[in-house]
Order: C-alpha cells, then structure tokens, then sequence
C-alpha cells in the first residue's frame, strides 16, 4: 500500500500558503509539480557533470553524455520500447506532433488522402494536421463526440464509416484534456491497422497517470510532455517506430544530425539524431530520466487508480451543487473534472477561488472547437494528481458554493 500522504510530502512547492490559505493546487491538466529528487537531479547535473553532448572527450562531456543517452534508455524503458534509439527527445507534445505532421506528412499525403482526427483534440494534436492537409491536398476529417455535454465520449459507431483505407493517419488522444475521457486507444491502434492506417497517440495527459506500453499498444508515434509526468518544462519525447523513423526525413537540420557535409549538400545520421539538430536540452532529459524512476518507485497502476477515483468522487460531489454543468463521461473518467455557471464567468471562479488557495484553470484549454460545439466559451477545470487528497475536493466545493453566493447563485 502507498502511503500518498509521504508521497506528499516529496514535493515542496505544495507546502505554502497562498492568499493565507494552504495552497490546494489542482491545474495538474496543464503542469504538475516536481518531486525533490527531480528537483535535485537538474542541480547535480548542472553542479558536477555540465558539458555538451556528445563529441566531447573529456571527463564531463562524456558524463553529460552517458547522462542524456543513459535518460533515452530510461524513458524507453518507461513506454515498453523496443530501443533508445525510437526516443526522440523533443520541447514536448506540440513540438514531437508537429515532427511527425512535416516530416512523415511531406512524404506520405498527397490529394485524396485523408487525415482522420476527433473533435476532442487539444489543439497541439489539431492545428498540425489542418496544416498538413493544407499542404498536401489530403482531406482531415474528425471523429465525432457525442452528447450535449459529451458525455458520451467519441461516437465508436461513426469510426466504422471514417475508418476507411484513404485514412492514412489516425491521431488521436489518450486522455481528455478537457473531458476527463478516456478513449479506448488499443481498439484504435488495432482498428487503424486494419484499414493500413497509421496511428499517432497524444499521450499529453496520460504519461504521468497510467502505464503506457508501446508495443502492447503497437501504435506508430506516441507524443508526450516530461512537465505532465514530474520532469521538467521544456523536454518531451516522440516515439516512433524505427523502420517508419529510418524512412522519415528530418524537419530541422544543423549540427550534430549529419555524417558528412560539404558545399553541396550533407547526409544524415539515424534516428534519434537525425531528428535532434543543435545542443539538446540535456540537463531536462536528465531530470525526465528521474521523473520516471520516481513514478515507477510509486507503482504507476497504483497512480492510476488513486488519479482516477479522486476524478470521480470531484465528479459526484461537484454534481450535487446547483445550476452546475460538468462535462464528460459519469463514469470510468480520469482526474480531471471540468464546468461551467451559466452566471458566473470561469475567469472569475478561478480568480475568486484563488482567494481560498486554490489552483484551477479556466478557459477553452485549447479545445476551441470543441468548447463552440458545446455552446461555451470557457469551463472551469480541476484536475488532480498524486499529492491531491479527498480533503483538498471539499475545499473546492466550499469555495464554489461561495462563489456562487456572491453571484446571487
Ligand atoms: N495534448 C494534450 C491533450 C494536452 O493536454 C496538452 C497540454 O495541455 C498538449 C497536448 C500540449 O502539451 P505541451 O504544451 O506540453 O506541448
């Protein structure tokens, strides 16, 4: 049995006050906080080892690099896959999506493809292929979700007419970033297959919460963030399958990538250099590196778990405040839960709930579309990790039913 109250107690940014109040920090959806040992990892790497990568032989650029390649082999490791060498280290979901809709797109998509997405997506998994299909005179078309909260997730029976073989892309989330769903990504995988499609998983909001195998789930690209997951801002990972990276040209060129070059022109190294022109971020790889060490000392099934029913219990106890309206699934949702008042602006709950130390969000998460599908500008969300408590939702209650009062609710 974990103890989350010690698990607690390895974060020290949650040990404040703000506004005369313990801090209840619940936008973990947009960042989560990081664990002392991350913490320390970024500040031993940059106090004994601080060097560049690679080239280097001396003493501490070979440790910088047995650090940065040692991190690859780490995060590998965390996602089941076959090799360092289908890791690209990235800035995170945005940049690795983005990868993977130049590169691999500038050389597979001509007119007549089609692009198959939802209308769930976050819109670092949704303006890349509107670019793409611009480009390419493919057609993106969008899964539909269903509900006029959606809380009937994406509409699987529409998938058997979208899946066609002119799909020759299938992206799609893992987790919901506004909705708190969770699709069903194996049978997406498997079903995108059938029609030789191939799949590109955004994997933004469930790295940190579920365990994730790439070769169970035997998709093509998998896309995440090392800030949702404990690690630092400013790295991320695409995974990709190695005979699709072998084939793919790189989006940015430069030093470090080449084998040879002369005035004419160059030649390229594989995966994953091809793919990492310039001076990488190595000291938040290493810090990444340590993020997965710390989630896998916790039991990340157990993570999932305690994530999730902190998710539904928010859901049922929010519910029974009144004129709320919350979206997503009733049930099997993940830690985030997100609302709206029809009086009561989501700007203004979160500034008013600041007051009671309380972290939320609000706005369109970047799920415009779908937020003007839904007949909102804005929702309010909150969204809760592994230092969160049962506790921290009945101050959140508290604090909305206090708000709600001052708008004459
Ligand atoms: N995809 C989803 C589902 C997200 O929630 C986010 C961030 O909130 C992203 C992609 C983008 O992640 P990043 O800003 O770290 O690139």
């Amino acid at each position: 049995m974990l103890n989350w109250d010690s698990v607690r107690a390895d974060f020290p940014v949650l040990n404040q006050q703000v506004n005369g109040e313990p801090l209840v920090y619940l936008d973990n959806a947009a960042t989560v906080q990081k664990p002392r040992i991350v913490i320390q990892s970024l500040v031993d790497y940059y106090e004994r080892d601080n060097s560049n990568v690679h080239r280097g032989l001396h003493a501490l650029s070979m440790r910088a690099t047995n650090g940065y390649e040692g991190a690859r082999t780490r995060v590998a490791k965390f996602i089941n896959a076959a090799d360092p060498a289908e890791i690209i280290f990235t800035r995170g979901t945005t940049e690795s999506i983005n990868l993977v809709a130049h590169s691999w797109s500038k050389a597979h998509l001509k007119p007549g493809d089609v692009i198959l997405t939802t209308e769930i997506e976050h819109h670092s998994n949704l303006v890349p292929w509107q670019q793409a299909a611009k480009a390419s005179g493919a057609t993106l078309k969008y899964v539909p979700v269903l509900g006029e909260n959606a809380e009937g997730g994406l509409d699987l029976d529409a998938l058997d007419e979208l899946l066609t073989p002119e799909v020759k892309l299938f992206a799609f989330t893992h987790i919901s970033n506004t909705l708190g769903s969770i699709n069903p990504i194996n049978e997406f995988c498997r079903r995108a297959r059938a029609v030789g499609a191939i799949t590109v998983i955004d994997a933004a909001q469930s790295i940190g919460h579920v365990p994730l195998d790439v070769r169970e789930l035997d998709c093509d690209f998998l896309a995440f963030s090392g800030h949702k997951m404990c690690g630092p801002t400013g790295i991320g990972v695409l995974y990709g399958k190695q005979e699709l990276l072998d084939k793919l040209a790189p989006d940015e060129t430069g030093g470090g990538m080449v084998v040879t070059v002369d005035y004419e022109g160059a030649t390229w190294k594989p995966s994953p250099e091809r793919f990492e022109a310039g001076t990488p971020n190595i000291a938040d790889a290493i810090g990444l590196a340590a993020a997965c060490d710390y989630l896998d000392s916790l039991d990340r099934a157990a993570i999932a778990k305690h994530d999730h029913e902190l998710g539904q219990l928010a859901y049922e106890k929010l519910s029974t405040i009144p004129g709320i309206r919350i979206l997503g699934p009733a049930k099997d949702r993940c830690g985030v839960v997100s609302f709206a008042f029809a009086d009561v602006h989501a700007h203004d709950v979160v500034t008013f709930a600041d007051e009671d130390g309380l972290a939320l969000r609000g706005g369109h998460h970047c799920n415009q579309p779908l937020m003007r599908k839904l007949g909102l500008t804005s929702t309010t969300r909150a969204s809760f990790y592994i230092y969160n408590t049962a506790e921290e939702i009945d101050v959140l209650v508290a604090s909305l039913s206090r708000i709600q009062k001052f708008f004459g609710g």
